[in-house]
């Protein structure tokens, strides 16, 4: 299987949810290309994100495009239709050239007929003792565990499978770039199951460029992971030579990767992701963007006056609404109701206060994680506003630029892709 559009060896998923900081995002992959290191950008947005702010995926592009036009980035950049299934993927189709196929929710379901049965049958080398290089001990599967990991994945793949066949009526084969994602369930898929899982995608026939599974540990929303960094880090290098096996037995592209999701501030597994992607000489997409959003804020709060004005505002909203809020993220949010500071104490706040309890900082005494999880999610609140957040924006665009830049490379790029630890 070959596929036209290559994805690069390195890409950063980046957005906002209000589309007004490509420009800045893109500046980080400039800073990127200067310190020795080409970093692709993927704009990526969720149908959740666009429902919830009201926009449309062409609204994405248009920024994409305007960023790079403006400031004359000369290599790839991609759209990204972020967590699409079958009934959401229509309104991405001329707007986007890099999908992320979500099938996690069928993960377990059971698959249909006697597929479990042939693919056993059509996969004996998935069976005993498999020598993968890079590896010294080589994975033992027996023909119980290999039916039992097919059972759980088969549906999962086959539905991949048909999403990717939609999208390739639609937009032709190789006019875009596929990635798998199985990241938003319960529990990890371990390196075995992930050459499982790569084996019955291939027979889908899908030219997989990127894979998202999910890994040990937990990756909360806009704060640091959450686990064992050893365990961690064995398993990604691990992930890294179940892909290599599996490009090579089954013919997937060559340039097939890991995805990392909700990879913005995984400050604790960044330096892992170097050395194993450097070790080996794989690729990685490291998907950030919810974060982009909490730079707003601390742009607007660190301008001071209207800025930090609403800012204050959007908390106290957002703090009578951590219920509802918090809802649909339950999964991937650690708030301590306890550490939430009182609307009324926040509005005595000066910029400094507030800019240092919901920077990323984690040396710094005055962070607070739960103030920031729950501004993450309060984005809501903001796209409430419309134009009168917007216009803020607008207003201050320059001391939130340099913050959205500053944020993007130095905390992301420059550990994941340069090993510089910040
Ligand atoms: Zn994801």
């Amino acid at each position: 299987m070959s596929a036209q559009l290559q994805l690069e060896k390195y890409s950063i998923g980046v957005g906002d949810r209000f589309a007004h900081q490509a420009k800045a995002q893109l500046e980080a992959c400039i800073q990127a290309e200067k310190a020795g290191v080409v970093v692709i950008p993927v704009w990526n947005k969720s149908n959740r994100e666009h429902i919830t702010i009201g926009s449309e995926p062409v609204s994405t592009r248009a920024a994409a495009d305007a960023a790079v036009r403006e400031q004359g980035w000369k290599k790839s950049y991609y759209c990204d239709a972020d967590h699409i299934n079958l009934e959401t993927v229509d309104r991405f189709l001329s707007s986007c050239d890099f999908y992320t196929i979500d099938v996690a929710d069928l993960i377990g379901r059971p698959a249909e007929g006697a597929s479990v049965e042939a693919f056993v049958r059509r996969h004996p080398e998935l069976q005993g003792s498999i020598k993968i290089e890079g590896i010294e001990r080589s994975l033992a599967i027996s023909k119980e565990e290999l039916a039992r990991i097919a059972g759980k994945y088969l549906a999962a793949a086959h539905h991949a499978g048909a999403i990717y066949a939609r999208i390739a009526k639609e937009k032709g084969e190789g006019t875009f770039i596929t990635e798998v994602s199985m990241d938003e369930t319960d529990s990890p898929q371990t390196p075995v199951e992930l050459l499982v899982i790569l084996a019955a995608l291939a027979d889908e026939k899908i030219p997989l460029q990127t894979v998202a599974p999910k890994f040990t540990g937990r990756f909360n929303k806009g704060v640091d992971y959450v686990g064992d960094v050893a365990q961690f880090s064995q398993e990604f290098s691990l992930d890294i030579a179940a892909i290599a096996h599996a490009v090579k037995q089954y013919g997937l592209p060559g340039n097939l990767k890991l995805s990392v999701h909700s990879g913005s501030d995984k400050f604790s597994i960044y330096h892992s992701i170097y050395e194993a992607t450097q070790k080996s000489n794989a690729g990685v997409h490291l998907k950030t963007a919810g974060t982009n959003w909490l730079e707003e804020l601390i742009g607007l709060a660190e301008a001071g006056g209207d800025g930090l004005r609403l800012a204050k505002e959007i908390y106290t909203d957002a703090y009578a609404h951590r219920e509802e809020l918090s809802r649909p993220y339950s999964a991937v949010i650690d708030i301590d109701a306890k550490k939430l500071p009182e609307p009324k104490e926040v509005d005595q706040w000066t910029s400094e206060q507030y800019t240092s309890a919901l920077r990323h900082d984690q040396r710094s005494p005055a962070y607070n994680p739960s103030f920031r999880q729950l501004l993450h999610i309060g984005y809501k609140v903001a796209a409430h506003m419309g134009d009168r957040y917007l216009k803020l924006l607008e207003a201050n665009e320059a001391v939130i630029a340099k913050n959205v830049t500053e944020n993007l490379y130095a905390r992301h790029i420059a550990p994941v892709f340069l090993g510089k630890r910040p």
